[in-house]
């Protein structure tokens, strides 16, 4: 899908595997920018390379024309065809610092981090070559890209701003009401949220587990993001019982319930982001 002039999404539906015989429907959007080259924001899952490389040819262009493919972070729908696309393309790939050991280390971050279904999801590790900085701007040719340091959801996300044409590139980093809260640290997700919002000009925003928001819509998600964080946190101090804060899962067990959460959310991995408002227990408002 065509989003301006130079900017392509591409979305990729997968599955994940959450139990035997159950699978959970899910997409990711990858984008590309064509310019004088094409760069590659996220690569998708394990095999996506197809998919993306179809919507290159189809729209006149050759895949060999990525030259940088900037991975927005490090988990496994992000990821999933990078290691395929640099052995056919060869292209540079960029990231941010924090994002080196686990892309660089399949195995290291499934074993820190053991996503259900990771190897499915992902294709196998690949060197960055290109680590990027908040506040830095990549140059394309006729066209810029702002970097944006916005941890929370990972240490290593990152958000890009394309001023020329007013997008804003989000990964994961803002949060969707109803969606599964994944983040490491909740004060330094609505950090970086505020950081976001703090940009004048987004007339498109590109995230990768939502459908292109337009004009108002997309600093709407930002604030809907928020709301979204401080209702958790409300919902969490309103729990008193003692042996519930204690333990993560018991904790996350509630608080799926109180959220009308499916039931496959309680898991260490949601248990962790909800554990994270424990740390300002003493916070009325984020
Ligand atoms: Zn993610």
């Amino acid at each position: 899908m065509q989003v301006t002039k130079q900017i392509h999404a591409i979305k990729i539906p997968f599955q994940i595997p959450v139990a035997p015989g159950k699978t959970l429907d899910r997409f990711v959007y990858s984008y590309l920018i064509y310019g004088a080259e094409i760069c590659l924001i996220d690569s998708g899952i394990k095999s996506s390379e197809r998919v993306i490389f179809d919507y290159i040819e189809k729209s006149g262009r050759a895949p060999d024309e990525i030259s940088l493919m900037i991975l927005t972070h490090s988990h496994p729908d992000h990821i999933g065809s990078a290691k395929a696309i640099k052995e056919v393309i060869n292209c540079a790939v960029a990231g941010h610092a924090n994002a080196k050991s686990w892309v660089e280390d399949m195995e290291l971050q499934f074993r820190e981090r053991p996503v259900p279904g990771f190897h499915t999801l992902v294709g196998g590790s690949v060197q960055i070559d290109r680590l990027l900085q908040d506040g830095e701007r990549i140059d394309l040719g006729d066209i810029t890209l702002e970097v944006f340091h916005t941890p929370g959801h990972s240490k290593c996300s990152l958000s890009l701003f394309c001023k020329e044409e007013g997008v804003l590139f989000a990964g994961d980093a803002i949060p969707q009401r109803n969606d599964l809260p994944i983040y490491d640290d909740v004060t330094v997700s609505v950090d970086s949220l505020k950081k976001l919002k703090s940009i004048d000009g987004i007339k498109y925003l590109l995230a990768s587990w939502s459908d292109p928001k337009e004009g108002e819509e997309a600093y709407k998600m930002m604030d809907d993001g928020l709301n979204y964080l401080q209702s958790i946190h409300n919902a969490i101090l309103k729990i008193t019982d003692e042996a519930i804060l204690r333990d993560p899962m018991r904790l996350c067990k509630q608080m799926v319930d109180d959220l009308g959460l499916p039931e496959t959310a309680v898991n260490p991995l949601i248990a962790r982001s909800f554990a994270s408002h424990l740390k300002i227990h003493d916070m009325k408002n984020l």
